[in-house]
C-alpha cells in the first residue's frame, strides 16, 4: 500500500459511511486526525529507509523468518505528530481540551527524557503509560498511536514493502516488520484471504483455514461470526488460542483501486466489542475496546 494521499482516505471514509451503519458520527473526528497528519508531513517530510539488503531479506523469508525491520524514529518527529494530532482532536471535539493539554505536556516530557531516536517499543510504552495514568482512554490511545506509528512506518518502509517476496511467506505475522495483524480481507478477485499489517501496510496471502497467531489448522476450532447479518466484516476467531482478527469481504465493496482497510477497521469497532464479549482477545494486541464496555458475563 502506498503512502496515503488525502483523496484515497477521503474516498474510503465516504465508502465506509455508506457501508457501515452508525459510522457517520465518527467521521469528522477521523477526518480531523487524518488531515492534520497530511499537513504535518507536508511540512516535515519523512525519508524512506535507504539501506536494505534484498538478498538477505529473501533468504530470511524463504527460511520462514520475518525480516523484522523496525526502523528507528526521530523522537522530535514522533512528538511533533502527536501534538498535531492532539490539536486536531480538540478542534473536532472541544470536550477533549484537557486531554489534549495533558497529551502535549506528556509529549514534551517524553522528548526531554528520550534519546534523539526512539524505537516502536518506546512509543508503545508511552501509549501504555498514558492509559495507565488515565490521560487517554484505551480506545483513543489505540487509535492515535496506531495511526501515528503506522504513518511513520508506511512512509519509511513503503518502497521496501512493495518489493519483498511476500509470495514466499506463509506465516501469520508480517513478513516485513514482524507485527501481528488485526485485519485482512477476502480479495475482490477470488475471495482468497489476504492479511495486512496494521503497522507497515504490507499485505500477504494466508491460508483461509489457519489461525495467524497460533498456526492452528483444525477447522473445528476455527470460526467466524458477523454482526447484524452484515457479511461485510467477519470476526475470525480461534478456540485454540482464544484470539481474533477481522476480515473484510472486499468482494462486497464494489471498490476499484486502493482499499484502506484501516478505515474499515475504525468503522467496525463494534465487532471488536462483540469479540471481547465472546471471550476473545485481539491477536494483534491492539485494544479497541475500553474495559468498562465489555460485559462482565462469566461463563
Ligand atoms: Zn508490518
Ligand atoms: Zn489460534
Amino acid at each position: 500500500m502506498s503512502k496515503l494521499d488525502s483523496g484515497v482516505w477521503e474516498t474510503e471514509l465516504k465508502r465506509c459511511e455508506r457501508l457501515y451503519k452508525g459510522f457517520s458520527d465518527a467521521v469528522p473526528f477521523i477526518k480531523a486526525v487524518y488531515s492534520s497528519a497530511d499537513d504535518y508531513f507536508r511540512e516535515n517530510p519523512i525519508q524512506p529507509l535507504a539501506v536494505f539488503d534484498a538478498e538477505k531479506a529473501e533468504q530470511q523469508t524463504r527460511s520462514k523468518e520475518s525480516i523484522c525491520l523496525n526502523p528507528s524514529l526521530e523522537a522530535k518527529e514522533v512528538v511533533g505528530l502527536l501534538k498535531a494530532l492532539s490539536n486536531a482532536i480538540v478542534k473536532a471535539n472541544p470536550k477533549l481540551k484537557g486531554t489534549a493539554k495533558e497529551l502535549n505536556r506528556k509529549g514534551d516530557l517524553f522528548l526531554e527524557n528520550s534519546s534523539q531516536e526512539v524505537s516502536k517499543t518506546e512509543v508503545i510504552e508511552l501509549r501504555d503509560s498514558l492509559i495507565k495514568e488515565a490521560t487517554l482512554e484505551k480506545d483513543l490511545a489505540t487509535f492515535l498511536f496506531s495511526f501515528l506509528l503506522s504513518s511513520f512506518y508506511r512512509q519509511q518502509l513503503n518502497s521496501i514493502s512493495e518489493v519483498i517476496r511476500t509470495d514466499l511467506w506463509e506465516g501469520g505475522n508480517c513478513p516485513l516488520c514482524g507485527e501481528k495483524p488485526h485485519y485482512g480481507m477476502l480479495t475482490p478477485e477470488d475471495g482468497a484471504k489476504q492479511l495486512q499489517c496494521w503497522l507497515c501496510g504490507t499485505e500477504w496471502m494466508h491460508t483461509r483455514i489457519k489461525c495467524p497467531f497460533c498456526d492452528n489448522e483444525d477447522h473445528e476450532k476455527l470460526g467466524y461470526f458477523t454482526v447484524e447479518d452484515s457479511e461485510l466484516c467477519r470476526v475470525n476467531h480461534c478456540q485454540s488460542c482464544c484470539q481474533y482478527y477481522k476480515v473484510f469481504d472486499a468482494r462486497k465493496f464494489h471498490a476499484d483501486g486502493e482499499i484502506v482497510l484501516a478505515i474499515h477497521n475504525l468503522a467496525t469497532l463494534v465487532y471488536d466489542l462483540a469479540a471481547r464479549n465472546e471471550g476473545f482477545t485481539p491477536g494483534s494486541g491492539l485494544e479497541w475496546v475500553n474495559e468498562q464496555e465489555v460485559s462482565d458475563k462469566q461463563d
